[in-house]
Formats: structure tokens, C-alpha cells, sequence
């Protein structure tokens, strides 16, 4: 029997969102919607000691601003509730209790100091492994070490304990992951992870296999850096539940640094200039702000696309996709072994390339929080849909459309005189005296007309059109750059490109 697609994206609420993380949402949701599944956003914030302020929000709107919106969460609800792992708590426990009757899992009564002797003496008596394992567990504080009746004592006397599981040697666990194949571990290498803290609440390693079971999870995609844990979640989902109820692991390559060397971080970031956030976060613990993609003018289109190919193509040589486009092309076992690079600039380059493919519609509300940043306001709509067509192949970044427009809203601030001198001098005084009364006696003002009358005059009077057209262009620009020069003064209007070149008159 094929199951239903139930998928999960389950963070903890531990800080910002980075690109590693949005693009495990990204495959969880293309492999749902391409299998007609459910997608579940689960909070696992069983740590309490790592619980930070504001992260969860700043999850949901994450997702809301990628267009990838679970159909099950602590927002939305769902048939599983609660979404949220600390308000399952006494769910648990039931798990852990049948566990430990079946001698899988085991009470501990170390101490925080008697754990740390422990490691010393290991370490004194030169022993590789300082974990709490088959090696070490009969020389601690715990059910398997002390007779019934004194673990039974301890119990009832409150002393604070935890529940591990119990992995014996010589066990090999093996699985298929739908993008490594195979795998094996030897059990002799894990250690025993508490299931169960000292407080009541399970660990991650308990919480995330009963709740992929109550949550009926068939395929668990999620980052690489949880490998080494699949074997003791395999082992619970054998005691719990039997392999059979099981999701499909897909353990998704890391994202690597622009060299190739290592796992992207935070601090790469900082270091080379680029976001690795989705959106701006503020630590609200230090105050630290990390820039995110968002702010600094990337599309959401644009972002889900780069991160789509994070580690995964269609086989053709085809990379602008859209969400849709994804839905429709992915597929789990054409994602990447090798941990995939990034690169910022390509990442720009994608964000260039939705810019391009995107409406004026489209873009106007970011295009105009951005010339309002700049106290460019009050701009008609029809206007404001014409400058977007006319610069936005100049546009990498949704504030370039400022620098690349500015000229089109305001007069410039400054010009760039030293390209004008050596070019300039009584004839084209005059050449620029007679093109603005020109322009102000005629009654039409289109592009043709302009171009026209420009181009006439430059004949009359015997002047290189080149020459004339990039002095004008830095008249009504200021700079040299831009797009073409007729098309901005027909766009300013009369008025303003006579008072931009007698402007400039007045200042040579
Ligand atoms: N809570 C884990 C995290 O923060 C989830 C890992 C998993 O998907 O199993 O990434």
C-alpha cells in the first residue's frame, strides 16, 4: 500500500532562518506538492535552554515571504495537534515508560560533576571514547549499574534523573536514504542519548520519532548534519513503532562556503559581504542584526530558485524556475551527494534575471518602498509602471532601481563636469542655447520629435552628434549611464529637460 505524502519541516526555534534551512523547507514542499501531499511545519523546541525570543514568528513569516505556506502548523493547526513540541509533552512519556520496561532505555542519576569525573578518568586511562556508552555505563549511576530496590529508592525519593537509551554493540543499523543509497552504522560507536532531561521533556532524538510517527511523516527530508543521529532514531523507531511505520530519509547535502571549503556559516557572511539569512534578524539577546536577502532586494521568486539549485537540477541546462516550474520538474533522487557551493554572485545574477522577467505590476510596491526610502514620493502609478520597464534590466537588486532612476524623479544633485570640459566650448554653448529654445517653441515633446530636432541642429551647426548626445545625457542624468537619452527627456517632459540643460549652462 502507498502511503500518503506527509512531509515535515520541523526547526527549532533557535535563531534566524538561513539559506540551509529555507531550502530544506523548499524540497519539503516541492516533494509535497509534486506527490499531492500534506506539508507540516512542526516547532520542535523542546531545549529550553536554547529558547530565544521572537524566532518562532520570525519562521512563519519567513515561509509566508518565500510563498512556501505549510498546510499543517502551530498557526494553521491541522489533524495533529499541537504543532508545538513543548505542548506534547506529556505525550512522551508513555514512549519513554515502554522503553525502559523493554530494557531499551534506562534511568541515569549522574550528577553533572560525577559525568565530568567520568570523562576525566576515561581520558586519564587514555581511552578514545569519552561518550556514556556500553563501555562506561556499567561504572556509572544508573538503573543497569545499582540493584532494583536502590534505583527504585532514588525514584521515589524525587532524585533528578534522566532516561537513556540503551544501544548495545555489535548491532549494524541500515537504511536507505533516498539521496545516499544504503547506508550502514555500527552501533558500537553510538552513545547512549538521553531521551528523556532531567525536567520531564524529551530530547530532540525521543520527541522527533514519536512525532514523526503520531504526525504519520512518510518521507523525513532534512539537513545532512543530522547523519550521525539517523542511527538512534532508527534504533527507536525498530523499538517503538517497527520499521515498517518508518518515513524515508532523505538527508539533504550541506551548502558549502564560496570556496568549497566546509559548511556555509553565519560568519562567512559577515566576512565576504553576503546575507545567509532569509530575512534581516536581530538577536535579541545581543542585539546583533544579520542582514537577510530579503532586505537587501532579493525577490522571493528569485531566492526560492537559487536554492532550488543549491544542490539539484532538472538534468537539462535550464535555471531560471519558477515555484510552479519546481512543483512540476523536482525530484528527490536528482538532489546532489556533493555539498553544492554558493555563490553569491550567481545568486545576484538569478535575482537579475527575475527582475527582468518580472511585471511593472509586479515589482511597483518593492520599486516604490525603495524610491520612498530615498524621499522620492507621490509618484503616479502609470509613471511609475514606465520608469520600472525602462530601467529594470539595469537592476540587480531591488534598490538599484533607485540609482538607476532617481534622475527620472528628481534633478540631479551633481554632475559630472569633468567629462563635459574637455569637450566643451563656444559652439556648443551655443549648440545647447538654441536645442533648449527649441524644444521650448515646439509643440510636440515625443521621443522621434526630440531625437529629430537633436539631431538637425547638430547638422545646422556642424557638431559630432556623439559628442553632443553624452553631454546632454549627463544634462538630464548627470552621470554618464542610464538608458537612452531621448527616452528620458520625452520622459521628464519639456519643461524639465530645458531646466536641466539651461542648469547646466548656468554652471559651465
Ligand atoms: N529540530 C531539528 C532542527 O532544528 C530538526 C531535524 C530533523 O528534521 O529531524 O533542525
Amino acid at each position: 500500500m502507498t502511503r500518503k505524502v506527509r512531509v515535515r519541516f520541523a526547526p527549532s526555534p533557535t535563531g534566524g532562518l538561513h539559506l540551509g534551512g529555507v531550502r530544506t523547507v523548499l524540497y519539503n514542499y516541492l516533494y509535497a506538492r509534486r506527490h499531492g501531499g500534506d506539508f507540516v511545519l512542526r516547532i520542535e523546541d523542546t531545549d529550553q535552554t536554547r529558547f530565544v525570543e521572537g524566532a518562532e514568528a520570525y519562521i512563519f513569516n519567513c515561509l509566508d515571504w518565500c510563498g512556501l505556506t505549510p498546510d499543517e502548523s502551530p498557526v494553521k493547526g491541522g489533524p495533529f495537534p499541537p504543532y508545538r513540541q513543548s505542548e506534547r509533552k506529556a505525550l512522551y512519556r508513555e514512549y519513554a515508560d515502554k522503553l525502559i520496561k523493554n530494557g531499551q532505555a534506562y534511568y541515569a542519576f549522574d550528577t553533572s560533576a560525577e559525568l565530568e569525573a567520568m570523562r576525566e578518568k576515561l581520558k586519564a586511562a587514555g581511552s578514545h571514547s569519552l561518550q556514556y556508552d556500553h563501555r562506561s555505563r556499567m561504572n556509572m549511576k544508573n538503573s543497569l549499574s545499582l540493584p532494583a530496590e536502590e534505583t527504585q529508592k532514588l525514584l521515589d525519593d524525587g532524585t533528578p534523573h534522566v532516561i537513556r537509551i540503551k544501544i548495545n554493540p555489535g548491532e549494524t543499523i541500515s537504511f536507505t536514504d533516498l539521496i545516499r543509497g544504503d547506508l550502514s552504522f555500527d552501533t558500537g560507536n553510538s552513545d547512549d542519548k538521553v531521551l528523556v532531561k532531567a525536567d520531564g521533556m524529551p530530547t530532540y532524538h525521543l520527541a522527533v520519532v514519536v512525532d514523526d510517527y503520531l504526525m504519520q511523516i512518510s518521507h523525513a527530508f532534512r539537513g545532512e548534519e543530522w547523519l550521525p543521529s539517523a542511527p538512534v532514531h532508527i534504533l527507536l523507531w525498530k523499538y517503538l513503532f517497527g520499521l515498517d511505520a518508518m518515513p524515508q530519509w532523505a538527508h539533504l547535502p550541506l551548502i558549502l562556503k564560496p570556496d568549497g571549503n566546509g559548511k556555509l556559516s553565519k560568519r562567512d557572511g559577515d566576512r565576504l559581504g553576503f546575507p545567509v539569512y532569509a530575512m534581516d534578524w536581530k538577536d535579541p539577546n545581543s542585539g546583533e542584526l544579520t542582514k537577510g536577502f530579503k532586505e537587501i532586494g532579493f525577490l522571493p521568486e528569485a531566492f526560492i530558485n537559487l536554492l532550488a539549485l543549491l544542490g539539484w537540477n532538472d538534468g537539462t541546462e535550464q535555471e531560471v524556475f519558477s515555484l510552479e516550474e519546481l512543483v512540476d520538474k523536482f525530484s528527490i533522487d536528482r538532489v546532489h551527494k556533493g555539498g553544492a557551493k554558493f555563490d553569491f554572485e550567481k545568486a545576484k545574477w538569478f535575482n537579475h534575471e527575475w527582475i527582468k522577467r518580472s511585471s511593472a505590476a509586479r515589482l511597483a510596491p518593492l520599486v516604490k518602498e525603495t524610491l520612498e526610502a530615498n524621499n522620492i514620493s507621490n509618484i503616479e502609478e502609470d509613471y511609475l509602471y514606465k520608469v520600472i520597464d525602462l530601467v529594470k534590466d539595469r537592476c540587480t537588486l531591488v534598490p538599484d532601481f533607485y540609482t538607476q532612476s532617481s534622475f527620472l524623479f528628481e534633478r540631479p544633485a551633481s554632475y559630472d563636469e569633468a567629462s563635459i570640459k574637455p569637450k566643451w566650448d563656444d559652439a556648443k554653448r551655443d549648440y545647447f542655447k538654441t536645442l533648449a529654445d527649441t524644444f521650448r517653441s515646439s509643440t510636440g515633446f515625443s521621443v522621434e520629435q526630440i531625437e529629430q530636432q537633436f539631431k538637425q541642429l547638430a547638422t545646422e551647426k556642424n557638431i559630432k552628434v556623439g559628442e553632443l548626445q553624452m553631454i546632454f545625457r549627463i544634462m538630464l542624468v548627470g552621470s554618464k549611464m542610464g538608458p537612452g537619452v531621448f527616452v528620458i527627456a520625452e520622459m521628464i517632459g519639456k519643461e524639465e529637460t530645458v531646466g536641466r540643460i539651461e542648469k547646466v549652462l548656468s554652471i559651465l
